[in-house]
């Protein structure tokens, strides 16, 4: 559905933010993960025809995309990380506004474009709020909303669980899965719990570069037997880090528990667990820092 070959992007100030990214895209809900820095924003805002790549393609079914922008953009709604509203103007006036942009001039037909997309997104009952009175919820939600105008075939969004309390970040999360079903998602996060709630698939992103790209379970599957773990003294972390290839470490109930990818049992006092996403994107992103290095 969505074909990106080749991207590469190097800012005037000598960034290299995208190096030879190529990613299948297929419809459903789609997790690019990846630390800040990785060139989330940059891949997204290339593929929303926001800006240029120095060389690469993109394809959205037989479009291409950097060839035909204004077409494209027919075709996709995109949520940026820093979406700005007017605070002063209601909900239901800034959406109406937008769709006024995307050409939908008709009265009558924006009027109830305008509230079927207020329902789905369960902000019709606050439509004559003021945006600046929202929550961080109801703004990404309000985002939301606009992207879907014109029934694009794309919905890109970026970051969009940053800064949601739990709850709110759920009820969003449910939301761009229902969209999912319909459209091409792609949701880009540094969250990996965004991802395995939400992805059938994903790729890892770091340092420009796309590391892993698959279905979250299968990945997972791949570390199955390798990963061990142990509650370890905080100041024993630089000795193990040295000597064995630790994944992650967390604070669990006030211990240190480290993770660490290994083909056998490293040495006495761990224990094997069942690999999870996060294994499996921290595992990534010490390869990738290992092979930067180096290099
Ligand atoms: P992410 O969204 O994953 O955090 P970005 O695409 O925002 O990553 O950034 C990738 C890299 O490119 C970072 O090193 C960032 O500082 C740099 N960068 C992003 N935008 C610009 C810009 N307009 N000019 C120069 N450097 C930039």
């Amino acid at each position: 559905m969505l074909s990106i070959r080749d991207l590469s992007k190097t800012y005037a100030n000598g960034v290299e933010a995208l190096k030879g990214v190529s990613l299948e895209i297929p419809n459903g809900m789609f997790g690019l993960l990846g630390p800040n820095g990785a060139g989330k924003s940059t891949l997204m805002r290339t593929i929303a025809t926001l800006q240029d790549p120095d060389t690469g393609s993109i394809r959205l079914g037989d479009l291409d995309v950097l060839a035909d922008k204004p077409a494209a953009r027919r075709q996709l709604g995109y949520l940026p990380q820093e979406f700005g509203v007017y605070p002063k103007v209601s909900a239901e006036a800034m959406l109406d506004h937008f769709a006024m942009l995307k050409g939908v001039t008709q009265r009558g037909e924006r009027r109830d474009l305008v509230a079927a997309l207020l329902k789905q997104v369960n902000l019709h009952d606050v439509r004559k709020r003021k945006l600046g009175t929202f929550s961080g919820g109801m703004r990404q939600r309000f985002g939301i909303a606009q992207a879907l105008i014109g029934a694009p075939k794309l919905v890109i969004v970026d970051e969009p669980t940053a800064g949601l309390d739990p709850e709110e970040r759920q009820r969003f999360l449910n939301l761009l899965a229902e969209i999912g079903e319909q459209v091409v998602v792609i949701l880009s996060t540094h969250i990996v719990e965004d991802v395995t709630e939400l992805c059938q698939r994903m790729a890892i992103i770091a340092q420009g570069q796309v590391r892993l790209t698959g279905e979250p379970r299968e990945t997972i599957r791949a570390l199955e037997g390798r990963v061990w773990r142990r509650a370890v003294d905080k100041t024993a972390l630089p000795h193990y880090r040295e000597k064995m290839n630790v994944l992650s470490t967390r604070l669990v109930a006030g211990h240190t528990v480290i993770h660490v990818l290994a083909d056998a049992k490293p040495e006495d006092g761990f224990t094997s667990v069942p690999p999870d996403l996060e294994d499996v994107y921290f595992g990534q992103l010490r390869h990738a820092a290992a092979t930067a290095k180096a290099a």
